[in-house]
């Protein structure tokens, strides 16, 4: 089964910008009540939508004082379990982050990196691409971040 998953933060001057569980030096950081990861964000929503497990907004619930600031890679571990618990496993993880600056190129194994330890996947299974927005639109204008991912996962 395939799953797919989308998210975006605002961004805004001094706030932390952290992308598949690494902080970056960025001029500009994400507004979010949560650590704002939107790459780790859209991931969990690929594995939770291959099953059907609705989105993180369910799980996570940002009216929840639990999640404040919450380290969005240890929620991604709790969305490793929920996927276990229903006897699935994940097979692969693809991405793609969509930012004006900074350049994310050399920060992108770091990254699958984080992700693949934190789900117990070979880091080849897992993919993070990066794309500017061409100064297009809202990430253009560097008011916010983007995240698109695609995972499959099977039943055994
Ligand atoms: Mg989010």
């Amino acid at each position: 089964m395939v799953g797919f998953g989308y998210d975006v933060h605002r961004l805004a001057a001094g706030e932390t910008l952290v992308l598949g569980g690494v902080v970056l030096e960025s001029r500009l950081g994400t507004v979010a009540h949560s650590d704002g990861d939107v790459l780790v964000h859209a991931i969990m929503d690929a594995l939770l939508g291959a099953l059907s497990l609705g989105d993180i907004g369910l799980h996570f619930p940002d009216t929840k004082e639990e999640w404040r600031g919450a380290d969005s890679i240890s929620m991604l571990k709790r969305v490793h379990h929920i996927i276990q618990n229903e006897g699935a496993h994940i097979v692969n993880i693809d991405s793609t982050i969509v930012l004006e600056a900074p350049r994310l190129r050399p920060h992108i194994d770091a990254m699958r990196a984080r992700i693949a330890e934190a789900v117990g996947l070979d880091i080849k299974r897992v993919s993070i691409k990066a794309t500017t927005s061409e100064r297009l639109g809202f990430v253009g204008r560097e008011e916010g971040v983007a995240a698109y991912a695609i995972a499959q996962v099977e039943l055994e």
